[in-house]
């Protein structure tokens, strides 16, 4: 049973916009268009403004390790975590070991191999960010040995009375304890070539069998902790976090998953007590998982790759460190939006790839997204002018383009818009940030036309009243090829002196990010 009460995630709702219906029309994993390089970019960029707004946000809500303060089954919560905790050090001291071994057996030798495959911490749920991650994926097994010496066909050896037969018991008993090294890792064998151990084909047989089928076991059970942490991500690490803030206080209740999605989880929750009195947490939260697999992220090294300012300097990130970053970001774009008083989540705490934040919507049921309400006309019109106000408030106060803007990402409550899942904004400045506003805008644009409001604005007059910049096309192709001039402008205007244009500031004041 769950100590915590992390309702296991039913096969939730409707998955994120871009899964069920990519709103940019390419299905495909670049979907999730703005890459590290803008995680990185904005990284850079922020160095310092991250440090201010830590200062101002710092974590305050701190793990609290002492007594456990809420959960009626408190002895068993924090006994699970306990056994977890202790499995968890086990495991690297396992591993640390394994890893000696590789070492040993490695040598200098240029041809490695790797024990990965039995490796118990994996990457993804190992909590020393520290180690670079190795991408390498050998399925070399290490403990094959040289194949045992056969018998020739014929059954015999030797001549005369110096023969032996494959049925020798001494050569035999040999070669099966020999043989034993074939077995995973794992399973204890002791030194039975040093002790000139000799065992019998029965013996051989049994423990052979034994071995395979703890193997086997072994194996399924990875497969199942591999499964839960792609399908709910709720590996033993992010439970672990969980946990915590239950423990802490912080969190009243976990209840259940609303939404499971190709990159996150969200899980709602009823807020606890702050351990500091200044802050106070919402009485219900949303926590968003950012998900640990390794796989998405394989795929999206490329965004850094690409990108000459990262070449070197990110070539070898940790990709754990990565997928906090990603958390990070949507934390300090919330934040943002919510200084420039924009409906959006409000930001609880983050800890590591976990974000908590308000949650918008009551009673454990979610505000519904745009794209699932029947608005009246009425509504509808106020709802558009409210996002033309949005979106003109996150470009020229919080210097952002959400870049993922659709009906799918907004949600209806209390009878106005609310901003959600702003992990891959980025500032207008980004190499393809201007190209991310207008696919916004046409999102935008053809929702409400298609909704029946008749002043809407075409996608263009939008890019335009939203940017302030005065792009004079009367055609989809040439605006885009306008928009890509400015960006290349600005990119090699930043290649050359290092610093970014102010092209793209309506109004010729000077911005933010030139200081
Ligand atoms: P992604 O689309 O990347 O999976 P989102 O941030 O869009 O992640 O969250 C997925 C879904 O979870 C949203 O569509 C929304 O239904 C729900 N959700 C996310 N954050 C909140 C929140 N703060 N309050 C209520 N529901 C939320
Ligand atoms: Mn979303």
């Amino acid at each position: 049973m769950d100590p915590v009460g992390i309702a296991a995630a039913p096969d939730a709702g409707p998955g994120p916009a871009w899964q069920s219906k990519c709103p940019w029309g390419a299905p495909n994993t670049t979907s999730i268009s703005c890459s590290l390089a803008d995680v990185m970019s904005e990284q850079l960029a922020k160095e310092l403004q991250l440090e201010e707004e830590n200062a101002a946000f710092p974590e305050v809500v701190a793990v609290a390790e002492g007594p456990f303060i809420t959960g009626e089954n408190i002895d068993t919560s924090s006994d699970l975590m306990l056994a977890q905790m202790l499995q968890m050090e086990f495991d690297r001291e396992y591993d640390a070991q394994l890893r000696r071994e590789e070492k040993k057996i490695n040598g200098d030798s240029k041809v490695s191999i790797s024990f990965e495959n039995y490796r118990k911490v994996h990457p993804y749920d190992s909590d020393s960010s520290e180690d670079e991650v190795d991408w390498q994926d050998t399925r070399h097994d290490p403990y094959r040995a040289d194949k045992p010496t056969t018998t020739p066909r014929k059954g015999f050896i030797g001549k005369g009375k110096d023969i032996t037969t494959k049925h020798d018991e001494v050569v035999c008993g040999r070669k099966n304890t020999a043989r034993m090294e074939n077995f995973a890792p794992e399973f204890q064998v002791g030194d039975g070539i040093g002790m000139d151990l000799k065992l019998s084909n029965q013996v051989f047989n049994a423990l052979k069998q034994h071995a395979y089928s703890e193997e086997r076991r072994s194996a399924r059970l990875h497969e199942k902790k591999e499964h839960s942490t792609a399908e709910k991500a709720v590996d033993p690490k992010t439970r672990l976090l969980l946990y915590k803030m239950v423990n802490a206080g912080m969190l009243e209740t976990i209840t259940g998953c609303i939404s499971t999605g190709k990159e996150s989880v969200v899980f709602h929750a009823y807020g606890g007590k702050s351990a500091t009195e200044d802050k106070v947490i919402p009485p219900e939260c949303a926590i968003k998982v950012f998900k640990t697999t390794l796989n998405e992220f394989k795929n999206r090294d490329k965004y850094i790759k690409d990108d000459y300012r990262f070449k070197d300097r990110f070539s070898k990130l940790n990709p754990r460190k990565i997928i906090r970053m990603w958390a990070e970001k949507e934390m300090h774009n919330l934040t943002r939006m919510q200084n420039a008083g924009i409906p959006c989540p409000q930001v609880v705490i983050l800890k590591k790839h976990v974000l908590v934040m308000s949650f918008i919507g009551q009673d454990q049921v979610p505000a519904p997204k745009l794209k699932d309400v029947t608005l009246s006309s009425e509504d509808m019109k106020k709802a558009y002018y409210q996002i033309l106000n949005m979106m003109q408030q996150l470009y020229k106060e919080c210097n952002l383009v959400h870049a993922d803007l659709s009906e799918y990402n907004m949600l209806w409550h209390d009878g106005k818009v609310w901003l959600i899942d702003v992990s891959q904004s980025v500032e207008p400045t980004h190499p393809h940030g201007l190209e991310f506003l207008f696919r916004d805008c046409k999102n935008v644009s053809q929702f409400f036309q298609k909704g029946g409001v008749s002043e809407a604005l075409n996608e263009r007059e939008l890019f335009n009243a939203v940017s302030g910049l005065n792009i004079t096309a009367d055609n989809e192709v040439d605006f885009q090829a306008e928009i890509e001039a400015l960006e290349k402008m600005n990119e090699d205007h930043v290649q050359n002196h290092g610093k970014k244009l102010s092209v793209f500031s309506s109004e010729g004041d000077p911005p933010i990010y030139d200081e």
